[in-house]
């Protein structure tokens, strides 16, 4: 049962944690739950062993209790006083067992949310790894509040959701207690001030008991402990909310790549939250996030990591411009860009989005010939069927004839170069001598224009927008050779492909290809806030600098060039990528991904399955064999997306081409599940007759 599960902590260690698992264990009992209980960490005692035998569980000690250590002290210096530190994967592992086996699973902390498991691993690390929601176990009395307060303070930084602080009574109740002393007033109104200062569910007081059996304690704690509260599911907004957010949406919101007149009639879907490889809806319906959001999203949502950095800098410093002024996040991620990306990009120049990163590359290029005398070189090459943005731009440089048509008259002349398409060849050509031919004219186009071309922009090893086409082998890095031949600036916007979409961090390295500009977005921040870099070599930065009164300067600059708090994004990016080692846990899963994608060939709709890392496109056709197209006005790939997004997993399609572009984060479990409900949805909807 999905999403039931829970942490129990406490403010401090000895607050009747133990006691309150036992409790809710049996009350849950009671009311015909199959319970599980884990004790992850355990230094001394045996609340393990306790709990298993007074809630007659049938897991072994080690599934409840899978890391232990002898001596009763913190488990960082008690594991380590054994030579051992805390195996967090067999807990995992263990948690994942217990899951399958019970309704719901109760897992008790070791003392609070800051105690080390080891140095470099807190409780608080390990709840958010066991990705559940947390109760809070307070002992009524003096200090209270500011230990419960603190502990919800804490686990919201660092966002753990808190479902209710649970308090219990660690020694019987006084009485006789003459009115006029103090004692036993905070007792009594403990649990209404944190319910109000912590804008907290309080979850009922758990009465001193003076035995722990099952009878007493259904007598005693039933009518204290309320257990509905307890389980009810994270709930959504209200109705009322949800409603007014819809008619305030369609009332005033434009929504980009959309007919606003079928947008009216529809009933949108509002996400409220995300976590891990899911967004919630403002209903609390949980959906698998298929295209990382757009493409963007890296680690997961809601990385501890990432959050954690931008609060970091949220507190220092929000925004400063980098126009006569500069911050340390921007030089920090300067560094750390150059050193990751090809050999010879030393020079990062930042702005927000995509299309501006292309922009700026486009504009760069061109400027550098004519400040460099080569005023002739004006004119910028592209591929066919590319997509580098919105901007007029980059649309000047896109190939996508239906985004691009209508502003035909808007945009600049360029040079169209063909692209080896491997499905849609022209017909009559055939692999791979088409791709030769391609080479060959690129080649006697640049013979002939090379003195009259700035630059060449391309999309490396996929094109994306275009429908997922990949490049076929050798490509790119034949055609990086002709433009360093010809001397062609070599422009790879790796908006898409950057920051391990591909299987490697950059595209480019596939083919050992260094750019002499490189187009960053997307990605970069790992899915958090809008930030790009087009990074360029020495070479071409040295084209820019003059003396002033030559008028050489890069006129350029975006208001939020460089904003601290998206550079801060960026390098927790980095960083999860070193901690996590993403790319070496991913390549299992593009296996697993390519594995699976076999499959969809079954479907006799399908005419082609492209994948590379992470970027997979299938294409839909009305006839496999001669490849002919479902008509536009059919929306086939839109039907599909609507039809996973009944079974919780949110796409977008590009045309007929559906997209699946998972958080490189995702699990193979949901990986699974997502191959399985779309292959389920095209056949579906293309009725595989
Ligand atoms: C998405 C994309 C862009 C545009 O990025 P925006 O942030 O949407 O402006 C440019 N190039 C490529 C390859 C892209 O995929």
């Amino acid at each position: 049962m999905e999403g039931r599960d829970i942490f129990i902590t406490g403010t401090d260690t000895g607050v009747g944690k133990t006691v309150a698992t036992l409790v809710l264990g049996t009350l849950l009992q009671g009311k015909g739950y199959n319970v599980g209980v884990m004790k992850p960490v355990q230094c001394g005692g045996d609340d393990a062993a306790f709990l298993k035998k007074s809630l007659r569980l049938s897991d072994s000690l080690l599934e409840i209790n899978p890391c232990f250590a002898r001596e009763p002290l913190s488990p960082h210096l008690a594991f380590q006083r054994e030579r051992r530190t805390v195996d967090v994967e067999k807990i995992l592992a263990a948690y994942e067992r217990l899951k399958h086996k019970h309704d719901i699973v109760l897992v008790e902390g070791a003392g609070g949310l800051m105690v080390p498991l080891r140095y470099d691993y807190f409780v608080a690390d390990l709840i958010r790894d066991l990705d559940l929601e947390l109760i809070i176990v307070a002992r009524l009395g003096l200090g209270t509040i500011n230990h419960t307060l603190l502990t919800i303070e804490q686990a919201r930084a660092q966002g753990i959701a808190v479902r209710g602080v649970l308090f219990s009574e660690a020694s019987p109740r006084k009485h006789g207690i003459p009115q006029a002393t103090l004692q036993g007033l905070p007792e009594k109104t403990n649990p209404q001030a944190v319910r109000t200062l912590g804008n907290v569910e309080v979850l009922g007081t758990i009465p001193y008991l003076k035995s722990l059996r099952r009878k007493e304690i259904v007598c005693r704690c039933a009518a204290t402990v309320d257990l509905k509260r307890l389980f009810e599911p994270s709930a959504g907004l209200s109705n009322a909310r949800q409603k007014q957010l819809v008619a305030w949406d369609k009332k005033h919101v434009w929504h980009p790549f959309t007919q606003m007149k079928d947008w009216l009639t529809d009933e949108p879907l509002v996400i409220d939250r995300a976590r891990g490889s899911y967004l919630i809806d403002t209903k609390g319906n949980r959906y698998l996030d298929g295209v990382s959001s757009l493409w963007v999203n890296v680690h997961g949502h809601g990385h501890r990591i990432v959050n954690a950095r931008v609060r970091e800098q949220l507190n220092k410093l929000e925004h400063s411009t980098l126009l006569g002024l500069s911050n340390a996040p921007s030089v920090e991620l300067a560094r750390k860009l150059t050193a990751i990306a090809p050999k010879g990009l030393t020079k990062v120049f930042y702005s927000d989005n995509g299309s501006t990163a292309v922009e700026a590359a486009l504009k760069i290029a061109y400027q550098y010939w004519q400040n460099t005398g080569r005023k002739r070189k004006k004119y910028i090459a592209h591929l066919a069927n590319s997509y580098h943005g919105d901007t007029l731009g980059s649309v000047s440089v896109g190939g996508i004839e239906l985004f691009h048509k209508v502003y035909r008259n808007l945009i600049f002349k360029t040079i169209r170069v063909d692209f080896p398409d491997c499905y849609r060849a022209p017909k009559g050509k055939k692999y791979p001598d088409y791709a030769f031919e391609c080479l060959d004219r690129f080649d006697a186009m640049l013979k002939k224009k090379h003195g009259q071309i700035a630059a060449f922009v391309v999309e490396p090893i996929v094109q994306g927008a275009a429908g997922m086409i990949m490049w076929p082998k050798g490509i790119l890095k034949r055609m990086s050779e002709l433009c360093r031949h010809y001397e062609i600036i070599f422009i790879a916007d790796e908006v898409a492909t950057g920051f391990g979409r591909t299987g490697t961090m950059f595209a480019c390295e596939h083919e050992g290809v260094s750019p002499d500009i490189l187009c960053l977005a997307k990605g970069i921040t790992a899915g958090y806030l809008p930030l790009a870099a087009t990074l360029t070599t020495k070479r071409i930065f040295d084209g820019f600098c003059f003396d002033y009164k030559d008028q050489k300067t890069f006129f350029h600059g975006h208001t939020y060039t460089g904003n601290p708090l998206a550079c801060a994004a960026a390098l927790a990016n980095l960083d999860v990528f070193k901690k996590e080692r993403t790319l070496a846990r991913l390549a299992p899963k593009i296996n697993f991904l390519s594995q699976g994608l076999k499959m969809f060939y079954n479907l006799p709709h399908v005419g082609d399955v492209r994948q590379r890392g992470f970027m997979a496109g299938i294409e839909l056709v009305r006839d496999r064999q001669t490849q002919d197209p479902y008509p536009w006005q059919e929306k086939i790939g839109a039907r599909v997306c609507r039809e996973v997004r009944k079974h919780g997993v949110i796409l977008r399609p590009l045309g007929n081409v559906i997209v699946l572009m998972p958080p490189l984060s995702m699990t193979i479990e949901e990986l699974g599940r997502l191959l399985d409900v779309t292959y389920w949805a095209i056949d579906k909807v293309t009725g595989s007759g």
